[in-house]
């Protein structure tokens, strides 16, 4: 099986063997049926969350949901469950599965409509896939990032704290990057401000603290906000703030952070060696406080039974 990320990117993400919740029904992978008309599709007008099982349970799930409905609010889409009954679904959806290492995709899309007009109730997915590890020879050799050529959706477009179905521009970022042999584009906004990478948000490290562009230039990820935490109480201090491409290629460390990237080092960007080229103390320990986050029992996982 091919894995990025720990996901497997082959025919194998299909597992034949899974169920998931489409509107209301528990169904095999191979059966799960949605509209050709559906908003989703046609418009990519819909919202979505990726959140990590890991042994002791659903990492922070309920702030996961909080994003999706504030994502809702902003796209004006209601969706169709409460927070508790979503929560609910969400935890029965690793249980039927028996999953202890995944990633639960939950989707909601406007409903059916052939044009502006839509005549169905939203459409809500549960969606999901095992996942392994992270490769650590990633861990230990760090990403290789490039500014990408594009800039990112200015916020008087959309905000980037929506994290809607449309993720052309993310994609395109990333098209750029695989071009030029990166492994990751480094995004910056329309006035030249650093803002994320296309999936996964971005800190430096210089002189001992930890700095990562404001929260309202960048999805505010769920792993963003628990490598701030960690930091702060771990003496290292933190700082959101306006990043310029001067800062990043005279800073110490470079990290990603997300969901599925978990704490990864930045090694080299734009051609520039960052620090030594290795993955620095503030990245090593901030991965070790990770890691052992997501390994112990505690009230950021939602247990399943
Ligand atoms: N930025 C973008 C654009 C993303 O899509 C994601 C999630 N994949 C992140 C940052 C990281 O957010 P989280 O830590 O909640 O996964």
């Amino acid at each position: 099986m091919i894995q990025k990320w720990g996901v497997p990117v082959d025919d194998e993400c299909r597992n034949r063997d899974l169920v998931f919740y489409v509107n209301g029904r528990w169904v095999k992978d191979v059966d799960a049926k949605i509209s050709v008309l559906d908003s989703g599709l046609l418009h990519g007008w819909g919202i979505f969350e990726g959140i990590r099982i890991y042994p002791p349970g659903i990492f922070k799930l309920e702030e996961h949901l909080d994003r999706l409905y504030r994502s809702a609010k902003y796209l004006k889409l209601e969706i169709p469950v409460t927070k508790s009954e979503l929560k609910g679904i969400c935890t029965e959806f690793v249980r039927r599965n028996s999953l202890k290492l995944g990633h639960i995709r939950v989707l909601v899309s406007l409903g059916e409509g052939y044009s502006w007009w839509i005549y169905s109730p939203p459409t809500l997915l549960v969606l999901g896939v095992p996942v392994g590890h992270v490769s650590e020879t990633l861990y230990r050799e760090g990403l290789v990032v490039k500014t990408s050529s594009l800039r990112k959706n200015p916020i008087v477009c959309i905000d980037p704290r929506v994290k809607s179905l449309n993720y052309l521009n993310h994609k395109l970022h990333r098209l750029d990057a695989e071009a030029a042999g990166a492994d990751e584009p480094l995004v910056l906004d329309t006035q030249g401000f650093v803002a994320e990478l296309s999936g996964s948000n971005f800190f430096v490290a210089s002189k001992g603290g930890l700095y990562t562009p404001r929260r309202h230039s960048v999805l505010e990820g769920v792993t963003r906000a628990t490598v701030l935490e960690l930091a702060e109480k771990n003496g290292i201090p933190t700082c959101e703030t306006d990043l310029t491409l001067y800062d990043v290629y005279t800073a110490d460390e470079a990290i990603a952070s997300g969901t599925l990237s978990e704490v990864m080092p930045i090694v080299k960007i734009d051609g520039r060696v960052i620090g030594d080229g290795k993955p620095g103390p503030i990245t090593r320990r901030l991965r070790e406080l990770f890691e052992k986050l997501v390994t112990t029992d505690g009230p950021w996982f939602t247990k399943v039974d």
